[in-house]
């Protein structure tokens, strides 16, 4: 408790779709890590994506936390070229490109458009990332050609042969060679600067030093902290958290409609939803409470590591 003050955490949503259960257990944790360390929150809007993204339900995530008395310190207020949106923040990360163009550190990928979408979808970029990709080693010729074809490439940054080390706080101990999972996309043919490069800029631009999010992002850390050094950056400390799971085992998604918000603020009260959580994450005995009467004793050791099966 009150080990760390100056606790920066955020609430990282991504607005294309109704919030579930799941995230508000991912909004909880992030929450209670950094109020039980006396530290605060940033609120981040993630509409990277145009297409999948939009502004009314960014609005309404932003609605139910506040209603379910998750409240941040800062961030997102729905201004106009708000910076707290990361679609409001591509002249940043231009500036970055250009940084890592300079020192030769992206190429362009002229690879099917199926590869360079999954570069945007945090859960899916790991195995299509560097499949069978051939474009680093394009001579500059082949590159024109391409080009003149009409071929718009997406843009990969070079992963070294380096091993990155880190201790989760919650699952401990990791070491990762770059090069296993290879290079990867960081800005979109159509311009759309994808997940791994904006997430990490974000948390070192925006002050973040807590990263609370569900264990699928662990095969992501090693490259946002390799990114974050790059820039120059000191990364953050990550803790991962158990996925909440339908009995079928797959994580909780927008598909399962009965666990979304306005389903869930229907048959029951706040206090009553993270009765219910505390319980299924172990940090309480399960009687109805408010966030705040988390605060007190919440503590990481509790939390399974397995996943969550909501029955
Ligand atoms: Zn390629």
């Amino acid at each position: 408790m009150n080990e760390n003050k100056n606790a920066i955490g955020r609430f990282a949503p991504s607005p294309s779709g109704i919030m579930h259960l799941g995230n508000i257990a991912s909004a909880l944790l992030a929450w209670l890590d950094a109020r039980s360390r006396g530290g605060k929150i940033v609120l981040r809007i993630e509409d990277l994506d145009p297409d999948r993204c939009s502004n009314e339900l960014a609005v309404k995530i932003a609605e139910g936390f506040k209603s379910l008395g998750l409240v941040w310190d800062s961030g997102w207020e729905n201004k106009p070229s708000d910076k707290y949106a990361q679609s409001n923040r591509t002249e940043l990360y231009n500036d970055i490109f250009d940084i890592l163009q300079k020192r030769d550190a992206v190429y362009p990928c002229y690879c099917t458009r199926n590869q360079r979408l999954a570069a945007s979808a945090p859960h899916q970029a790991d195995k299509l990332s560097d499949f069978g990709c051939k474009c680093r080693y394009l001579s500059k010729l082949e590159r024109r050609e391409l080009e003149k074809a009409g071929r718009k490439p997406a843009w990969k940054i070079k992963a070294p042969d380096k091993i990155v080390s880190f201790t989760d706080g919650h699952y401990g101990k990791f070491s990762e060679n770059l090069s296993d999972t290879g290079d990867f996309i960081i800005k979109r043919s159509d311009g759309v600067f994808a997940y791994q490069l904006a997430v990490s800029f974000d948390d070192m631009d925006m002050g973040v030093n807590r990263v609370v999010r569900g264990r699928d992002l662990i095969s992501s850390t090693a490259r946002q902290i390799w990114l974050i050094e790059e820039l120059g950056g000191k990364a953050p400390q990550y803790c991962h958290a158990p996925l909440l799971t339908a009995l079928d085992k797959r994580k909780l998604s927008k598909r399962d409609g009965d666990l979304n918000i306005d389903e869930l603020t229907k048959r029951f009260s706040t206090e009553e939803i993270f009765g219910l959580l505390s319980s299924y994450l172990n940090i309480s005995d399960g009687k109805p409470t408010s966030a705040e009467g988390l605060i007190e004793g919440f503590d990481w050791s509790k939390v399974p590591k397995e996943d969550i099966v909501i029955k």
